[in-house]
Parts: C-alpha cells; sequence; structure tokens
C-alpha cells in the first residue's frame, strides 16, 4: 500500500474531525422541540451548548478542523495505540487477524475526553463559568472533570446513585480534579425532587441524571450543559479514533473486513466505524460493521425507530431514535456506560439504512470474554468494552469454523481499573444473566409521545 495514500493526521494526529453527515445517502431529520413539537433551530440550544458545538451539531462540513489547543490537549495521549491481538489469536486458533485500537490510555482512561476536551474548549473560548453534566458509571464524569480542570472551568457532576454506590473511586477522582459530585436523583434539582416524591429509594438512571444536570444547567446564566455520548458533536470528536486507525491499518499493511465497537450511547462506536464507513460510503473501500449491547439493554435490536426524549422528566428535545421508551429503567448491569435507553441519532440514522448491523450480548458472555482478553493481551477491559470483545471473539470462531482469514478490529473504549469490583464478583460467582426485560420496554414503549406525520 502507499503509505502516503490518505493523509489523515500529522504526527498520527488528526487535524480535522470527520463529518458522516456530509456522506449520508439520505440526510436526518432535524430535532423537535419538548413543547412546541416543531424543529429546533441553533438559538434553541443556546441556553444548553456555546454556539460552536451548536454549529458543529447542525454542520453538513466534511472535514471539520481541530483547534490547535485541542490538538495541544490531545498530544499527551493521542495518537492511541493500535495493537494486533496475537497471543488472543493464538488462544481461540483462529486463522482470523484481530487489532485493538486501544482507548484506556487517555488521562481518564476512556475515549471521553477525546470530547471532554473539546467541550470545555469552546465553552471557555464563549466565557462559560461552569458546566453541568451527569454520569453513569461515572467515566464521562471523569473525562469532563479533568478538562474542566485542564481549561479552569467548575464542574458540576450528577452521579446516577447506583453507580456512586457501587464506584466509589470514581467519585473520589472526579473530586481530585476538582468536580462537585452528587448522586441522583438529588433534591437539588425540580426533576430529583419528582422522582423521589414517587420513590424515594430510587436508584436513578441516566436519563434521570440527565434531566437534572439540564436543568441546573438552563437555570444558571453562567452554566452551560455537557453530554458525553448520543450528540452529533460529540460522535464528531470521537472520529479521532477511526482517522488515526486508518492510519495505523496501513502501516500494518491491512484493512479491517469488519469492524466492531460496544454501543451504548453509540459514541465509541461511531469514533471508530464512521471515517471507514465514509469511505465505504463515497465508494472507496467497502467494510462490515456491527454494534454490540447488553441483552439487558437492546436498544438498536429491540427498540423502536422513532423520535423520543433523551431524558426521563422530557426537558430535552425530542430526536428520532432507536428508543426503548424514556421511562425505560435498564437494569443494573455493571457496564453502566451502556445503560441508556436510547441511541445516538446518527448511529440509529446508519443504523436504520442498513449501514451498521447490531448484535445483543448477555452480561456473563462478556466477563468470560474480558477475562479472556485480560490473560492473554494483559491489559484489564472497562466491562462496557468486554462487549465488543465478546463481539470479536464471536466473529474470530465464526472464522475458525470456515477457515476464513478475516482481518477484525474492535475499539477497547477504556480500562477496568474502577470496575475491579464487577470482575471479583463475576469471580465469586456472583454476577447474573438478566433475562430481557420484556414487561418494561413494552410498558415504557407504550408511553412513547406521538408525532404527528
Ligand atoms: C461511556 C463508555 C461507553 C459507552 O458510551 P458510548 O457513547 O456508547 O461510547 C463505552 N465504553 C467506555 C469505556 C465508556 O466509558
Amino acid at each position: 500500500m502507499n503509505t502516503k495514500k490518505y493523509l489523515l493526521t500529522e504526527n498520527g494526529i488528526p487535524k480535522h474531525w470527520y463529518n458522516i453527515a456530509a456522506d449520508l445517502p439520505t440526510p436526518m431529520v432535524p430535532p423537535l422541540h419538548p413543547g412546541t413539537k416543531q424543529p429546533i433551530g441553533p438559538d434553541d440550544l443556546a441556553p444548553l451548548f456555546p454556539m460552536p458545538l451548536i454549529m458543529q451539531e447542525v454542520s453538513q462540513e466534511r472535514n471539520i478542523e481541530i483547534p490547535a489547543d485541542v490538538i495541544d490537549a490531545y498530544r499527551q495521549w493521542r495518537p492511541t495505540p493500535l495493537f494486533r491481538a496475537h497471543r488472543l489469536e493464538k488462544e481461540l486458533g483462529t486463522p482470523a487477524r484481530i487489532y485493538y485500537k486501544y482507548e484506556g490510555s487517555s488521562p481518564a482512561g476512556s475515549h471521553k475526553p477525546n470530547t471532554a476536551i473539546p467541550q470545555a474548549y469552546y465553552n471557555k473560548q464563549e466565557g462559560t463559568k461552569r458546566l453541568t453534566t451527569e454520569t453513569g458509571a461515572g467515566q464521562w464524569g471523569s473525562a469532563l472533570s479533568f478538562a474542566c480542570a485542564y481549561f479552569g472551568l467548575e464542574c458540576k457532576v450528577f452521579m446516577v446513585k447506583v453507580s456512586f454506590q457501587q464506584k466509589p473511586y470514581r467519585h473520589g477522582l472526579m473530586q481530585t480534579y476538582g468536580a462537585k459530585v452528587t448522586p441522583s436523583p438529588s433534591n437539588e434539582t425540580h426533576a430529583g425532587r419528582a422522582i423521589l416524591a414517587e420513590n424515594p429509594d430510587s436508584l436513578g438512571s441516566l436519563g434521570i441524571a440527565i434531566s437534572e444536570a439540564v436543568e441546573m444547567a438552563a437555570q444558571d446564566p453562567e452554566a452551560k450543559y455537557a453530554l458525553g455520548s448520543v450528540l452529533n458533536h460529540v460522535l464528531l470528536h470521537q472520529t479521532v479514533i477511526g482517522l488515526e486507525t486508518i492510519e495505523q491499518m496501513q502501516q500494518a499493511d491491512d484493512y479491517p473486513d469488519v469492524i466492531i465497537g460496544c454501543a451504548g450511547g453509540g459514541s465509541n462506536f461511531a469514533g471508530i466505524a464512521f471515517p471507514f464507513i465514509g469511505r465505504k460510503l463515497r465508494g472507496e473501500q467497502d467494510v462490515r460493521v456491527i454494534a454490540i449491547e447488553p441483552a439487558a439493554c437492546p436498544t438498536l435490536t429491540k427498540g423502536h425507530f422513532t423520535y423520543d426524549f433523551g431524558d426521563t422528566k422530557h426537558l430535552t428535545p425530542l430526536v428520532k431514535m432507536y428508543t426503548l421508551g424514556s421511562t425505560f429503567v435498564p437494569l443494573g448491569i455493571h457496564a453502566g456506560g451502556l445503560r441508556y435507553h436510547g441511541m445516538a441519532p446518527m448511529v440509529s440514522h446508519i443504523a436504520h439504512l442498513g449501514l451498521i448491523e447490531a448484535k445483543a450480548i448477555h452480561q456473563l458472555n462478556t466477563f468470560a470474554a474480558g477475562v479472556q482478553f485480560a490473560r492473554t493481551e494483559g491489559i484489564l477491559p472497562a466491562p462496557e468494552a468486554n462487549h465488543a470483545i465478546a463481539g470479536a471473539i464471536q466473529e474470530a470462531l465464526h472464522c475458525k469454523e470456515t477457515g476464513e482469514s478475516k482481518s477484525i478490529l474492535f475499539n477497547l473504549s477504556g480500562h477496568g481499573h474502577f470496575d475491579l469490583q464487577a470482575y471479583m464478583d463475576y469471580h465469586a460467582d456472583k454476577l447474573q444473566d438478566y433475562e430481557y426485560p420484556e414487561e418494561e420496554i413494552a410498558m415504557a414503549l407504550a408511553g412513547l409521545p406521538s408525532i404527528g406525520a
């Protein structure tokens, strides 16, 4: 292969983010106002986000320049390494070549700083004093706390109560970066108080924590809100992962036949996959792409593709996406980052167009894959990333049956150093698989908002 073929990066770090909106065969539909149900414009989002991020949200431009200050920050951990999983291949006895992009080498331990840094940067530029956000497993909260410390912003994090209890060290990390962390639902917002009035023992959910963070930002003129996944601009920032990987695969003189990522809100999956899907859409090179989700929260495989709210208390705009219903509270699986009722509208759109496949995998299967990976490759994966590993192992074992020597690429979205309790519970046979929560999902889907055609 010609080594200068793509020229996507300088010293391995991309100079632009890749916006897949420019290459979509059919355009996405607009978000709707939660009250009027009419399409919203940039001004409607201005209380929550700084204008440069809103413009990225609606941009149709293919390449969006990364500011020099953001590239400087990225330099601390980017480009992240791409590894060939030789020992895992050998252990599986597969003729497949398995590659993984490792995003756990960032300061916060996941892919999330890729967007936390630019979000904090644009807010600082626009004069924002503090950012509010929610966090599930704590990875997004840690990433935003790190980014706020980097650019000198205050940070307020609503952490889903069950995770606050399960993962005290994530809370400790956020505090160390200078953030204020509150278990959600809390008494600090109308949304939180309303949930607690209905159910004082509520363990919270991402949907509830989003309501709290949005409400607080909307009421404070010096504050804005930051979201760690789902939105177009977040997926855009994450494309640094895939852009780097295209060049790294080229150095390995290989190209993926199959790309696999775990999908919660869809950002790390989009990050690795979109630049490759863009090449496919432009007729440059074909690729198969698979999103893996938890069987306990099967958004892409069992959800409806329709307009729904992003949060439980219906403060956010309506977006068209695969959803299990905004009132669905996913069961307490340890991959907290995958417990979200919806899916990024962009990922949903390309799934609906048939450009990607989706598979749901049970929790015990994912931990078995994570343990096998740790024992062969030495890296302890985050429980979310175990879904991608389990998906890659399934593909590799399929290759073993058919004798095909495919190239499989997956995104290892983060390390699991804060998730050892979950691993210890797994080793002690204390983890369980949850049945597909059919009744709860049917109930939540019955409550979907009706939008005129
Ligand atoms: C947050 C998180 C996820 C899930 O979020 P996406 O937006 O779907 O990427 C997956 N893996 C890790 C390590 C995370 O921190």
